[in-house]
């Protein structure tokens, strides 16, 4: 599949959001285009997640991995059932999902539960899509507010993990970006393509 490779390994666990329910969509939307909770991504993103092997044995952590490569059918879906600004890139192609350059992660113990964070991956609480499709934008703003790089009402712990995680990342050949923790593109994702699946 276009150099794409399932992470395929024990320190990362593949738990993709869009492959559930209790999401934002409240749908699960990779089961529903048959690609399923599979954690596939560039082989140049594989190399380097598994360049950071040795961090995650030497602290007894594993990463999550909460979305990676996305299927343009699936982004194409997510747009349809949140035509909102803002929420998902209404070009696919713009998507460094789709071009199977981005994750979504976060570091959790060794049984696999979180680390504190200031707030939770992306979206995952289905009350967001329902407020927001009453037009209650707050309380999806303010969890917008805590996704930022720069939210510093948290915890020391909370503020302490985040970076950790950021300073891990782009250590090993991933950028940050500023409004969500939790999200890394690999360095020089400009030049790979999008990756159609059938
Ligand atoms: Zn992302």
């Amino acid at each position: 599949m276009n150099n794409l490779v399932r992470i395929d390994d024990p320190h990362f666990i593949e738990d993709l959001m869009y492959a559930r329910k209790d999401n934002m969509l409240g749908q699960d939307v990779y089961g529903s285009i048959g690609f399923g909770n599979k954690a596939y991504m560039h082989e140049d993103v594989r190399k380097a997640l598994l360049s950071m092997v040795s961090v995650l044995e030497e602290k007894g952590w594993k990463m999550r991995i909460c979305d990676a490569y996305r299927p343009p059918l699936a982004h194409q879906k997510m747009v349809e059932i949140i035509p909102i600004p803002g929420f998902f890139k209404a070009d696919y192609r713009t998507s460094n999902h789709c071009h199977g350059t981005a994750v979504d992660v976060c570091l959790t113990d060794l049984e696999g539960n979180n680390l504190a964070y200031p707030c939770e991956v992306d979206a995952y609480e289905p009350q967001f899509q329902r407020q927001v499709a009453m037009g209650n934008f707050a309380p999806f703003q303010e969890h917008l507010r805590k996704a930022r790089h720069d939210y510093a009402g948290a915890t020391v712990e909370e503020i302490g993990n985040r970076e950790f995680l950021r300073k891990l990342m782009t250590s090993h050949g991933f950028e940050a970006i500023p409004h969500e923790w939790w999200h890394y593109n690999i360095i020089g994702w400009q030049n790979y393509p999008v990756v159609e699946w059938k």
